[in-house]
């Protein structure tokens, strides 16, 4: 009988025919979405012969939703998120007019999903400018409600800018011209350490022996030095069975996951010299942002990269492709579905179907590998003949049965 799922005892509570919720998405989203659909069914299937099964339901956001109710993202979508804790969406539509300034940030604000989640790992068939690609295989937890993404910032000519100029030249003593703007970058020890401790809990359920804190705490010390320092009083704190610093084993962690820090830019630096030196990766907002698309870029791009949204304290989780709605290719048969079908994949490892997200892994890995590849991926490993959307689908699906 179709159940949802629920969260009991800090874990989650799957039934055989779990009740999840969808969002199809705006641009390229419907095709997208009909190819994980169509597959992860398959594969349900193929690996349970009838013993489980997902009962999809349909939640209404973005222009659909805008154009059948008038609103961009209803209230009774925000309420099955919220009731049925684990669900997948496509991309949506930012719109360009009432104020609204991204149903993602809504999203992951109302449903409070902090930590964003994005596992970058290559593997044959994948375009890669790196000479050893294969030692790419890291996951990024990126804070997602803090930082300088929490949009508060006024305009160097707005009352508010003029009133708060004196107040933190009297309070601070900051010096700051008529003509400047004024942004906030709020990092708290809560959200910090929240963000790092389901880090932690990741790489001990996955078997990893690295987690690196990503901050630009030699400059910005009460923010992002902050963040380093609550992260490792998250470790020492909750997680010294499992895990021990860098400086507090000279290096050597033994069988302990070896927590260890990075400054920002020599991370750039250091994912293109020593990509096998970061496994799950814990970071701030804005350098999750950069840092993210940079390692994707790495392994094949956007269309490649799937993503969550996460709130672990209160078993939600909401997955997506890294992309957007790419309205230039829309309707034409054109979409790499592979960042959707690996974000179906996250989500069926979260609900411990392991088998059917190894089935999705393998099979969408031997079509890339085997060169049935869409047009986005097609030029930079020299295929002569991409495939659309649906031939692509169809190549998967012959792998599952
Ligand atoms: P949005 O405004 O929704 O962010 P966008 O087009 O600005 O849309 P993306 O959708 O991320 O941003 O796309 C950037 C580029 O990457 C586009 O030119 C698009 O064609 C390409 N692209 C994105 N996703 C895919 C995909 N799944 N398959 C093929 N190409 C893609």
């Amino acid at each position: 009988m179709p159940q949802p799922i629920t969260f009991e005892d800090a874990s989650l509570q799957v039934p055989d025919e779990p009740i999840i919720p969808y969002i199809e998405g705006d641009g390229i989203g419907p095709e997208v979405w009909a190819a994980t659909r169509q597959v992860v069914d398959a594969t349900l299937r193929a690996t349970y012969r009838g013993r489980r099964a997902i009962h999809w339901t349909e939640a209404l956001a973005g222009q659909r939703a805008h154009d059948e109710t008038g609103s961009w993202l209803p209230d009774e979508t925000l309420e099955t998120l919220e009731s049925h804790l684990v669900a997948i969406k496509g991309p949506l539509t930012t719109p360009v007019a009432g104020g609204i300034r991204s149903l993602n940030v809504q999203l992951r604000r109302e449903l409070d999903l902090y930590a964003n989640v994005r596992p970058v790992r290559w593997f044959p068939g994948l375009p890669s400018p790196l000479r050893h690609p294969e030692l790419v295989s890291a996951v990024i937890f990126r804070e997602n409600t803090e930082d300088v993404y929490a949009g508060l910032e006024v305009a160097a000519d707005s009352p508010q800018a003029r009133a708060l100029r004196p107040l933190l030249k009297q309070a601070c003593g900051w010096d700051l011209t008529d003509d400047t703007g004024i942004g906030l970058k709020p990092i708290s020890r809560t959200a910090s350490k929240r963000l790092v401790r389901a880090a932690m809990r990741y790489a001990i359920d996955r078997q990893r022996q690295r987690v690196t804190l990503v901050h630009k705490g030699n400059i910005m010390k009460h923010t992002e030095g902050a963040f380093r320092d609550w992260g490792y009083e998250v470790v020492r704190d909750e997680f010294a069975d499992h895990a021990v610093l860098f400086d507090d084993c000279a290096g050597d962690p033994g069988a302990r996951i070896l927590v260890q820090d990075r400054i920002a830019d020599a991370m750039f630096q250091d994912i293109l010299l020593h990509p096998e030196r970061h496994q799950v990766i814990a970071t701030t907002n804005l350098n999750g942002d950069y840092l993210s698309d940079a390692l994707a870029a790495q392994i094949g791009g956007i269309g490649v990269s799937p993503g969550a949204n996460l709130n672990d304290e209160r078993g939600r989780a909401l997955y997506e492709a890294v992309h957007g709605t790419a309205p230039d290719i829309a309707g034409r048969d054109l979409a790499n579905p592979t960042a959707m079908l690996f974000s179906a994949e996250m989500l069926l490892r979260r609900i411990g179907w392991t088998e059917a997200a190894d089935h999705i892994e393998t099979a969408v890995e031997t079509t890339i590998a085997t060169g049935t590849v869409t047009a986005d991926l097609a030029p930079r490993v020299d295929i002569a003949r991409p495939v659309g959307t649906r031939e692509f689908t169809d190549a998967v699906l012959a792998h599952i049965a």
